[in-house]
């Protein structure tokens, strides 16, 4: 006859934080490929885009420097705009731009 609690698992050993070594350590947060943040397109989260009024823009980039998310890329006139796909509507570009040129408009 099977004495009870014989089919229980093992105690998990556990050691003291001064007990352990690099070895005990599970791997993990590990990168393979390197610029996969491209692929993580936080423009879905947007509730807010930024909207640009040209005709007070100094094109002084304040607002291509402070996109936490670098998504204020500079056009070929010398403007800049957002990548939609990126900016998730923080509002800081707004924020920062001297000329309060940038207004946040709610989503559609
Ligand atoms: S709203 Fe935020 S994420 Fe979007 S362009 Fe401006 S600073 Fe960048
Ligand atoms: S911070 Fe404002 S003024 Fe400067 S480039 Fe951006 S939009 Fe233009």
């Amino acid at each position: 006859m099977k004495k009870q609690g014989s089919t229980k698992a093992a105690e998990p050993v556990f050691k003291q934080a001064h007990e352990l070594g690099w070895k005990d350590f599970e791997p993990g947060f590990v990168l393979t490929e390197v610029g996969t943040s491209r692929y993580y397109r936080t423009g879905d989260w947007r509730s807010k885009r930024p909207v640009w009024d040209n005709s007070r823009c100094i094109q002084c980039g304040i607002c291509y420097i402070f996109c936490p998310d670098i998504a204020v890329r500079r056009r070929p006139d010398g403007f800049f705009e957002a990548d939609l796909e990126y900016c998730k509507g923080c509002g800081i570009c707004a924020r920062e731009c001297w000329t309060n040129c940038i207004e946040m408009k709610d989503e559609r």
